[in-house]
């Protein structure tokens, strides 16, 4: 079976990209969400991504072809993921205008997946809701249909039981603004069939993302668990005094020739983000109690919140 019908199930942030995404590669999209409310948002949403695909992604991708293809990134690139850029980026897709209507909408949800081949949860990540979620998801959706969740901190398994198709679940993480940030984190539990498994993974090509294959569960997946004990280390380095931002920073850039150093990826991140994450593991540790005091004090009641506010370690 290939994939062909894929239901989204959660407008928001994530759902939305998802679904776009998925629509403008040529997908049947479907978009579940739980009132007419939502549903009349995540039109507007849909809308609002026109013009940044336009922007982005239409009109880039044909320079960045050309450019590939005159063997501008040769020596900077790997041969066999230019190729994979080559193919990726000549392969059809529609009209950036034409993807709004191109999607259906339900807040019925055995409507939703009928047919389905792929459900895509987007649904807030709190565990209350995913389960009674797959609750009603497994008694409405066909035995076929493929489940996989976006959760950023959850496990898989953690739900599987509850999908009634234990082997046809896994998690498909996306990050955000997926138009450009395109990797796909692809993630099963210990009983997920294989074939279901290299089809998502083919799936996930399919629609523009780079698979970033794990070969068994991992909180965080690959990339939050390289990620957050950096980011971790640095703030705790700022918190003791040993160095200042810039010092922190600088060293990292210096030493790995990394575009951004801790400090400036929680800009981007966002210091809402990174307070909450301190402010749990404070329960638990009384030095990053200071840590979360001086992200709430010094930035967060400053209204310094990172790139999207104009200011957060950084001015921009
Ligand atoms: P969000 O709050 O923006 O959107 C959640 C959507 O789910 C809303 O449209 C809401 O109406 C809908 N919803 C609520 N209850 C529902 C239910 N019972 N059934 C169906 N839909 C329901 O959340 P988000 O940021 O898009 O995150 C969604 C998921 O994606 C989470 O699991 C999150 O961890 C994951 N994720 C988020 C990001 C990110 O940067 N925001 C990145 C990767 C993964």
């Amino acid at each position: 079976m290939s994939i062909k019908n894929v239901t989204i199930a959660g407008s928001g942030v994530l759902g939305s990209q998802i679904a776009f995404q998925t629509a403008f590669r040529g997908y049947n999209v479907t978009i579940y969400d739980i009132n007419d409310d939502v549903i009349a948002k995540a039109k507007d949403r849909m809308h609002g991504l026109v013009d940044t695909y336009k922007a982005e992604v239409q009109d880039q991708s044909e320079h960045l072809t050309v450019f590939l293809q005159n063997g501008v990134y040769e020596s900077t690139i790997l041969p066999n993921l230019k190729d994979t850029l080559i193919n990726d980026l000549t392969t059809s897709r529609k009209n950036a205008e034409a993807v709004p209507g191109s999607i259906s909408y339900f807040t019925d949800l055995g409507k939703a997946v009928k047919g389905a081949d792929l459900v895509i949860e987007a649904i807030p990540e709190r565990m209350d809701i995913k389960e009674s979620f797959y609750k009603e998801l497994s008694s409405v959706a066909e035995e076929k249909t493929i489940f996989a969740t976006n959760t950023s901190t959850l496990l898989p398994s953690q739900f599987a039981d509850l999908t009634g198709r234990k082997n046809k679940f896994l998690a498909l993480h996306f990050a955000n603004e997926i138009w450009k940030n395109n990797t796909a984190e692809v993630m099963g539990t210990q009983w997920t069939d294989k074939d279901i498994y290299n089809e998502v993974v083919e799936f996930a090509k399919g629609i523009g993302m780079i698979p970033i294959e794990l070969k068994k569960e991992q909180p965080g997946y690959v990339l939050n668990t390289l990620l957050v004990p950096l980011l971790d280390a640095a703030q705790m380095l700022l918190a003791k005094g040993v160095a200042d931002i810039e010092t922190i920073d600088k060293t990292w850039m210096l030493a790995t020739k990394a575009p951004f150093g801790p400090f400036g990826i929680l800009d981007i991140v966002g210091l809402k983000t990174a307070y909450d994450i301190t402010a749990n593991a404070a329960e638990n540790d009384p030095e990053y109690k200071e840590l979360a005091d001086m992200i709430k004090n010094d930035y967060i009641d400053k209204g310094k919140m990172g790139v999207a506010t104009g200011e957060g370690f950084y001015k921009y």
